[in-house]
């Protein structure tokens, strides 16, 4: 539901590149999405930094999935989204 009403607009701001980060780094946004999201992190430091971390997080927990208890591959993820979502740059941008 939320691909479909970011995909109407072109370029993103850091807010929309946050919510559909997860998808396009597990590769499940469509082609244009992905484009968008490609766009914006060569602009923006600050997001292809989140979308570095994110990366990390989800390549290390892959590579230990047989040990790693999967309450703390949520934990995890609530807390990357956490920064994103706490993030003041962020919030300034919500309202464009
Ligand atoms: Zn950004």
């Amino acid at each position: 539901m939320i691909m479909r009403l970011l995909r109407r607009n072109k370029g993103y701001s850091c807010h929309q590149v946050l919510e559909v980060m997860q998808a396009y780094i597990d590769g499940e946004v469509d082609e244009q999405v992905a484009l968008n999201v490609v766009e914006h992190l060569e602009m923006c430091k600050q997001c292809a930094h989140e979308v570095e971390l994110f990366r990390r997080i989800q390549a290390s927990v892959r590579e230990r999935a047989d040990e790693i208890d999967p309450r703390i591959i949520d934990r995890l993820t609530a807390y990357a989204r956490e920064l994103s979502s706490t993030d003041p740059y962020l919030n300034d941008s919500s309202n464009n």
